[in-house]
């Protein structure tokens, strides 16, 4: 067996202890006779797995009581249209614009009522985050939205927008857990689950409670209604069961590492690892403004589109993978999840600078 430093945006690296204990378990699930695939997803064994997993999650995040966890299907894409039919009771909402994810959600928004664009970064193709500090906000909005660390293009909000007052929602799919977050400060906080918890199949969306409520948009699928969800404990239907069982193992593995807390030194301490060589490098450098850097997904070039599918090429033969900027974007691309090592940070970093010095 041998694995490969995996740089995918998502589905991404996992932790290889969670990934070990999976298989473990895969054919007789501690004395049950069965994989957790086969298992109703009623039974006592399983009600313990989807109750831990939302205690350790809780946990990790220090999520308040007046919050719901809920587990959800339909990937974080569902939720552009979620969040709106649940959510739009004025028909108005607001949407900061820092990616084609943010754009994505804004779009679905108008299908539901106003969705206005309050800030953007499309002048400097999304290679910062504008100033939320003082933004013209319609009085009646809803809510305001925000993606929180844009996947695509490296960036993060490292300071929250300054809502004045209104109920903030963030899409966290690419930063989820990569750091300690203050819960309260949001309303709505989602993410899909394959970028830095699991497999892809699962949104986890933590919502204050008095948001959860019996009147949605006309026409809103049962299935789309937070309220049924959050009634049955996200037991409403099948949920996608194996998915959060493997969640709930890398919420256990997060504990093990000392919680968010450490994991947000260790991923600075990595992500800082790169930005200094790109900082440093004569051939490639970073995308994006300096204070905005993600920590999770980092976007270089070389300048030259030639060089750089030669460098993703090398790369792989080197055992680097998926080193490809998005498709939408170009260049390079390297996603440093929470189960990214630092070593393989260090040796991406090492393999850069003898591809720099061949080709000065
Ligand atoms: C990947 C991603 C999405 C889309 O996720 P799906 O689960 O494929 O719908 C949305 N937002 C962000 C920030 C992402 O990184």
């Amino acid at each position: 067996m041998s694995r490969v430093y995996n740089f995918s945006a998502g589905p991404a690296v996992l932790p290889e202890e969670v990934l070990k204990e999976a298989a473990d378990e895969m054919l007789d699930y501690r004395g049950t006779g069965m994989s957790v695939m086969e298992m109703s997803h009623r039974s006592k064994a399983y009600d313990t797995i989807i109750k831990e997993a939302e205690a350790d999650l809780r946990e990790l995040m220090n999520i308040p009581d007046n919050y719901r966890v809920l587990f959800l299907q339909g990937g974080a894409s569902q939720q552009f249209a979620m969040i709106p039919m649940n959510l739009m009771k004025n028909k108005k909402a607001a949407y900061i614009l820092t990616g084609q994810w943010a754009k994505k959600a804004y779009q679905e928004g108008k299908i539901y009522g106003e969705a206005i664009e309050v800030a953007s970064s499309a002048d400097k193709t999304f290679s910062y985050i504008p100033d939320c500090s003082d933004l013209d906000i319609p009085e009646d909005v809803d809510y305001i939205y925000i993606c929180e660390n844009n996947t695509i293009y490296g960036t993060k909000f490292k300071t929250l927008p300054n809502t004045k007052g209104h109920t903030l929602v963030a899409d966290v799919s690419s930063c989820f857990l990569s750091e300690p977050v203050d819960v309260e400060k949001y309303g709505v906080i989602y993410g899909g689950v394959q970028k830095n918890i699991g497999p892809a199949g699962v949104v986890i969306v933590i919502i204050r409670e008095d948001l959860i409520t019996e009147e949605c948009l006309p026409g809103t699928p049962t299935m789309l209604k937070y309220k049924i969800h959050a009634d049955e404990g996200s037991l409403y239907n099948t949920p996608p069961a194996y998915g959060i069982y493997i969640c709930g193992k890398v919420f256990k593995w997060l504990k093990k590492q000392g919680g968010l807390e450490s994991m947000k030194e260790y991923n600075e301490k990595k992500a800082k690892v790169l930005y200094d060589f790109l900082d440093e490098s004569k051939l490639f450098s970073g995308t994006v403004r300096k204070e905005d850097r993600s920590l999770m997904n980092v976007p270089f070039i070389t300048g030259n589109e030639e060089l750089d599918a030669k460098f993703i090429k090398e790369a792989k033969a080197a055992g680097f993978e998926n080193l490809k900027g998005h498709r939408s974007v170009g260049g390079m691309r390297a996603s440093i999840y929470n189960a990214m090592p630092i070593e393989g940070v260090e040796k991406l970093v090492e393999f850069m600078r003898s591809f720099e010095a061949e080709n000065a």
